[in-house]
Order: C-alpha cells, then sequence, then structure tokens
C-alpha cells in the first residue's frame, strides 16, 4: 500500500524535527513557529501548487498567483498570526510576459491587501510549478495550536465550506449540466482567507485548524492533535447553498466533508466564553453557528482510533 502524505511525514521527517533552538511548535501543525525574540515568535508555512494536481493547467494566471499566495496565509491564519513576508519559488516551463505579468499581478493584489513583502525566492526552469512560503509573527503566548481543545469546548467553522468542491468538479468535466454561481468559482480561484478572524481568536480560541484538504480530514486533526472527540450532526454543517443543485447524489457528503480546498478556519471555544466571543464577531462574515461540541474521546467511540463521527 503507498504511503499516505501524513504517515510519510511522521516516519521520515517527524524524526528529524526538534523541539529545542526556539521551536515553539515543529512538524505537525498548520505552520512551525519559532520564538525569536522575547517577546514575539516568528510563523513559518510553505506550500507548493504542481500543474496538473493542485490546478488545472489552463489556469488564469492571475487567479494562480492569487492562490498560491492565499494557501498559505490561511495557515498563518490559523496559527493566530500576523503574515509579513513571503518568497517564491516558480518553476516555469517559459517565460511568457503576459502570463507573468497577470501572474505578478494577483500574487501582488492579495500581497498587499495583507501588508505582505514578497522578500525572496527562486526561479526556475520545468514543469509549472509555484512554492510559496510565508513568514509571519505573533506574540509570544498568542499562538494557537491544534491541540488545545478540551472536552466541552464549541466547535466553530468560519464559513460555508463545499463550494470550491463543486466548483473544482464542474471545471474537471464532472456535474453537467448545473450552473453555479459566479460566487461558487470565485471561491475556489480566489480563496476568502480568514487572516482578520485568525487575529481575534486567539483571545478566545483554545485550539484551530484551516480547512485545506476537507472538513472531515482537518477537524480529526485538531480533535486528534487535542485528544478529544465529535459527533457532527450533518444538518449543522454550513454547506454552500450550491448543493441544493446536488441534492440526492451519491457523493453529495463526500464533495461537502473531503472535497477540500475550503480555507475556513476550524476552532474551538470554550462553552464560557461563547457570549463574548459572538459579540466580539458580530460585525464579520461570521463563523457559522456552533458545528459540534467535543467530547471526550472514549465517550465516542471506546478504544477506536477514530475521534469523529457524522450522522
Ligand atoms: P497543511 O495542509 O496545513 O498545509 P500539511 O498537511 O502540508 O499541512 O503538512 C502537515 C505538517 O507536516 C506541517 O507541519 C508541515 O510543515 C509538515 N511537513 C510536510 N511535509 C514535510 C517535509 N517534507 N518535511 C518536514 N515537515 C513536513
Ligand atoms: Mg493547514
Amino acid at each position: 500500500m503507498p504511503l499516505r502524505e501524513f504517515d510519510l511525514i511522521d516516519r521520515y521527517f517527524s524524526p528529524i524535527g526538534s523541539s529545542e533552538n526556539g521551536v515553539l511548535c515543529g512538524i505537525g501543525d498548520d505552520a512551525a513557529v519559532v520564538q525569536v525574540a522575547d517577546d514575539e515568535d516568528l510563523v513559518v508555512c510553505v506550500d507548493t501548487l504542481v500543474s496538473g494536481v493542485h490546478f488545472f493547467s489552463d489556469v488564469q494566471p492571475y487567479d494562480l498567483g492569487y492562490k498560491s499566495l492565499a494557501v498559505n496565509l490561511s495557515d498563518i491564519a490559523a496559527m493566530a498570526a500576523k503574515p509579513r513576508w513571503a518568497t517564491l519559488s516558480l518553476t516555469l516551463p517559459e517565460a511568457n510576459e503576459d502570463w507573468l505579468g497577470k501572474f505578478a499581478e494577483g500574487f501582488s493584489d492579495l500581497a498587499a491587501e495583507h501588508n505582505v513583502s514578497l522578500i525572496g525566492g527562486d526561479t526556475t526552469k520545468g514543469p509549472l510549478s509555484v512554492s510559496v512560503q510565508v513568514l509571519g509573527s505573533v506574540k509570544s503566548g498568542r499562538l494557537l495550536k491544534r491541540s488545545g481543545a478540551r472536552a466541552g469546548d464549541l466547535i466553530y467553522v468560519s464559513g460555508d465550506i463545499g463550494g470550491p468542491a463543486l466548483a473544482c468538479r464542474q471545471l474537471g468535466g464532472g456535474l453537467q449540466g448545473l450552473t453555479l454561481s459566479e460566487t461558487t468559482y470565485q471561491r475556489f480561484h480566489r480563496p476568502q482567507v480568514r487572516v482578520d478572524l485568525g487575529q481575534i481568536i486567539p483571545e478566545y480560541a483554545s485550539a484551530a485548524i484551516d480547512i485545506s484538504d476537507g472538513l472531515a480530514a482537518d477537524i480529526e486533526h485538531l480533535l486528534k492533535a487535542s485528544g478529544v472527540g465529535a459527533r457532527i450532526q450533518t444538518d449543522k454543517i454550513p454547506l454552500s447553498k450550491s448543493f441544493e443543485l446536488i441534492k440526492g447524489q451519491p457523493d453529495y457528503w463526500q464533495l461537502a466533508l473531503a472535497g477540500g480546498d475550503d480555507y475556513e478556519l476550524c476552532f474551538s471555544i470554550p462553552e464560557d466564553l461563547q457570549k463574548d466571543f459572538e459579540g466580539r464577531v458580530n460585525d464579520l462574515p461570521m463563523p457559522a453557528p456552533v458545528l459540534a461540541r467535543s467530547v471526550k474521546k472514549r465517550e465516542l467511540y471506546g478504544k477506536q482510533k477514530q475521534v469523529t463521527r457524522f450522522r
């Protein structure tokens, strides 16, 4: 059986990781965090997008530039950090100036929106792939990991999910005959990353993750890292409106929960902070109603490994 991504990382790379040398959060979270000064920590993440694997080869260059930065900003947001610098490693089959101009514009527009400076990178020739690293900072003690949720905490998701998976399926030639909204395509091409919310939640939240692989996998990561479980009622999940179009299709839930590319935040808040938190985020494109309450693992499945149950 081929090694799964997470097993591969666990076996070969986690052992090289370290908790010394100022490493506050190493391999296994949305981003790494190292202490650089007494009162400030540096948060680092990198994501690579490969043509034909992570994006369609006919992608609009503007969207590719935008999204390659966005997926990293989402990881930084999940750590409650402020993004500050980026490096860009670009592998190009040819130097097409029209293409490059639009790619740079997409990258630059999002960078400007979040005050991120491009400080370096690498350019090589080869099959198209884009690797972006983002560095951010967080005040010491404000860092939000995946591992802080406690039994009884309320679990939120920051917006509706599943739309990008539908758009991706249709752009790949599936879901023939359906008309998806422009917003749905937009969410796939240019994810709205929750950096602002990421700056607010550390006052309240006990753990956070961004949803890149799909709600099912990512909520499982948060729960596992925290040593808790959750029963999730599927009717509480804030699905993109476009799902009404595919009601009754056999892979409805598969697309909604495992399609990925949502780039929403999923986070836990202790119940006694619920009121304060919801008051604070009233004006934002707000986290949907609470998704679930985390429970002690043994309340869920006894000794089984899985920590999420959908029903
Ligand atoms: P995300 O989906 O949040 O971007 P990933 O699933 O890509 O995170 O990675 C999970 C964790 O494993 C992260 O902490 C990441 O830094 C780490 N990781 C992934 N690949 C490697 C590698 N080749 N060497 C070291 N760490 C890695
Ligand atoms: Mg992530």
